[in-house]
């Protein structure tokens, strides 16, 4: 069974061999949103897995596209992130950091990667749905925050 940084596997979450699957932390996936392939360590990514492939054995056949989310609590601060931030070059603050709340939003050029948020639950919120959409929202609108974020939503 092939293996990498992980168990690879389809993005079905299959391997080479059609008789076993690979979830969760142990798993390499391929992955058409984000392209090429993605280990993830998260309780999202270990059910949202587990979901899929129960689909799958019950007949229900599609490929994984779960949208990435984590969240830890630390200490009295909860950290929440949406979406995966990885390779961004512009990070814009909505919020104050001083008061230990605030969000940093993730771009890559002008789309938005995803929010790590701290005491923010929703803008956390606000993220995901957003994802889920397929929106965006420009880096002026998430640094101002008279800008109304449920306004993208409708
Ligand atoms: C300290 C720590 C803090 C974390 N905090 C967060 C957090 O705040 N938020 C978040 O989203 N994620 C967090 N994670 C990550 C999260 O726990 C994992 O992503 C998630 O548990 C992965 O689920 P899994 O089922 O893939 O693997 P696991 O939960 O690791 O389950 C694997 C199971 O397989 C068993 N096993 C291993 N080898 C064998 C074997 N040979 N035979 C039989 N059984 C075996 C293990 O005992 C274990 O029970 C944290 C992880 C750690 C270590």
């Amino acid at each position: 069974m092939p293996v990498a940084a992980g168990i690879i596997v389809d993005e079905y979450l299959a391997t080479a061999d059609p008789d076993i699957s690979a979830i969760g932390d142990c798993a390499l996936f391929a992955s058409p949103r984000f392209g090429g392939s993605l280990r993830l360590e998260s309780v999202q990514n270990a059910t949202d897995h587990a979901r899929c492939l129960a689909g799958r054995l019950t007949g229900d056949k599609k490929p994984y596209d779960g949208h990435p989310w984590f969240w830890s609590d630390q200490g009295d601060d909860k950290l929440q992130i949406a979406g995966l931030t990885t390779g961004y070059d512009r990070v814009v603050l909505r919020g104050s950091p001083a008061n230990k709340a605030f969000s940093a939003f993730c771009y890559k050029g002008d789309k938005l990667l995803g929010i790590e948020s701290i005491n923010r639950a929703g803008d956390h919120m606000f993220g995901r749905r957003l994802q889920a959409m397929g929106r965006s929202i420009t880096p002026e609108q998430a640094a101002d925050e008279s800008f109304d974020l449920k306004s993208a939503l409708a």
